[in-house]
């Protein structure tokens, strides 16, 4: 039988590596609470990322979540449904209302066209995401926000190491969040960063995340329990050293996908866009039934069947889904709702081979008409 390939696979450190990273834990016995780790970890994102300031959180999720909270919030936040459920609960946790916003038929982000007609005096912000890896329209999205005196929150979780004009993606609006799930380009097994451009909303999200507590005696905020602990930080601190080429090796996979794939009728690829610096951390393709010759649904059955494991990412979109269907349309939003039945993310990860590409890339060709 042939093996089986996943869409995605962590990337990890040599298990020496991380064991050697880990030693000095023994020694401290500091095993959470923004110890050593946390601290270089810090340090060393920031560098990376080319931020001024960044915090850790235990997932992308509370990164979102306590983002928002520290922006002190209310009303209602125009969004994306073409994106992970997470974005959204994040608002809606907040005791925020999603407002959604279609998307750009080429890039999948947030239509900016379509933004300033959703606008109402309850609006406090703009939360977009750079889904698939790539970059919202943030020069449209900042001239928008600063014409209406909006915040802009972008959720990043799938733009790690991704530059725009030069400039890391995590310096753009008033906030950006990172997911450091196993899954994403670079992992911390669990984890999640928050960059917030206000000092002082940057300081409150540090006490967020650590109950509200401001010092032995005060706690002037509610908030949860959110702080990535040493092993994490540790596992961060090894995969830091190797994300580059851990990026070099998904570049080579997505190469021979688009060899591959490149004249296939009804199947698009994703866009390539000027000024970006790509992570290559997804390999959509959108499958048109008519001119492929079979929907998307049918096509990652033939995959399965070849045990080859794609994903309907993101299916369904997030207005259809069950626990907001009741108050959102989704034909509202027609190309997100459109989109949603026809993206099929494809394997990716660092060690895929392009053996694996090709293996892959015969069983989509053999479905086609
Ligand atoms: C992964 C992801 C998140 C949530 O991150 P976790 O670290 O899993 O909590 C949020 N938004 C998007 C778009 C994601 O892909």
């Amino acid at each position: 039988m042939e093996k089986n390939i996943l869409v995605t696979r962590s990337s990890m450190p040599e298990y020496e590596e991380y064991i050697e990273e880990i030693k000095d834990i023994w020694d401290s016995r500091w095993l959470t609470n923004m110890g050593a780790k946390h601290q270089k970890l810090i340090e060393e994102l920031k560098a990376y990322l080319g931020v001024e300031h960044l915090d850790l959180l235990t997932n992308g999720h509370m990164a979102l979540e306590l983002t928002l909270q520290a922006l002190n919030l209310s009303g209602e936040v125009i969004t994306t449904p073409f994106t992970f459920i997470s974005t959204t609960h994040a608002i809606t946790r907040n005791g925020l209302t999603p407002v959604f916003c279609d998307i750009d038929p080429e890039t999948y982000t947030m239509d900016p066209n379509k933004i300033e007609a959703l606008i109402t005096e309850k609006t406090c912000a703009i939360m977009p995401v750079h889904v698939y890896g790539n970059v919202c329209d943030v020069e449209a999205i900042e001239a928008i926000a600063k014409k209406h005196n909006l915040k802009v929150i972008y959720d990043a979780a799938h733009v790690f190491g991704v530059k725009y004009k030069g400039k890391g993606i995590g310096s753009f609006g008033d906030a950006s969040c990172f997911s450091f799930h196993a899954t994403k380009v670079f992992n911390t097994i669990e984890g999640g960063a928050a960059i917030i451009r206000d000092p002082e909303a940057a300081e409150r999200l540090y006490r967020l995340k650590d109950f509200g507590i401001l010092d032995s005696e005060r706690i002037d905020c509610i908030g949860p329990n959110a702080k990535m602990n040493e092993f994490c930080a540790a596992m961060g601190l090894c995969n830091l050293r190797h994300v580059d080429g851990e990026i070099a090796k998904r570049k080579a996979a997505a190469d021979c996908y688009r060899k591959e794939l490149a004249v296939l009728e009804g199947l698009r690829l994703n866009c390539e866009q000027a000024d970006v610096t790509p992570n290559y951390a997804y390999f959509p393709v959108l499958i048109d039934p008519d001119r492929f010759g079979m929907n998307r649904d049918e096509l990652c059955e033939k995959l399965k069947e070849a045990h080859i494991f794609a994903r309907k990412y993101f299916y369904p979109c997030v207005n259809a889904a069950e626990c907001y269907s009741d108050r959102y349309n989704a034909e509202d939003t027609p190309i997100a709702l459109d989109y949603s039945h026809k993206v099929l993310t494809l394997p990716m990860f660092a060690d895929l081979t392009e053996d694996d590409v090709r293996r892959i890339c015969a069983v989509i060709k053999n479905c086609h008409k």
